[in-house]
């Protein structure tokens, strides 16, 4: 992960971002009524694609004014490495979770 990712306002994206991809997974989980890892592996899809489109629009022609250049094995494999992290971490969530989170 990037440098400055232990600052506070990373922190806070991260819970942003954490809260917003549980609303999205508890809404799926229940119009669909589906399993839970069905709808984690959309999910985990729907991030290969959404790395997928913006790696593209930094590579030519389109080449984004950013300055980021992807590197398609090594971003997967930070990708992958920070969900096992997650997945795997035993630590308590910065969320309160619902204990019904899983099952429709
Ligand atoms: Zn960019």
């Amino acid at each position: 992960m990037h440098e400055n990712a232990d600052t506070a306002a990373d922190r806070d994206n991260g819970d942003i971002l954490h809260q917003r991809v549980l609303t999205l997974f508890c809404e799926a989980l229940e119009v669909n009524q589906s399993q839970p890892m069905d709808v984690l592996e959309h999910l985990a899809t729907a991030l290969g694609k959404v790395y997928r489109e913006v790696a593209d629009s930094h590579l030519p022609p389109r080449n984004c004014v950013c300055g980021w250049e992807p590197a398609e094995y090594s971003d997967v494999h930070s990708l992958q490495f920070a969900l096992a992290r997650a997945a795997l971490s035993r630590d308590a969530s910065s969320l309160a979770l619902s204990p019904v989170i899983g099952h429709a």
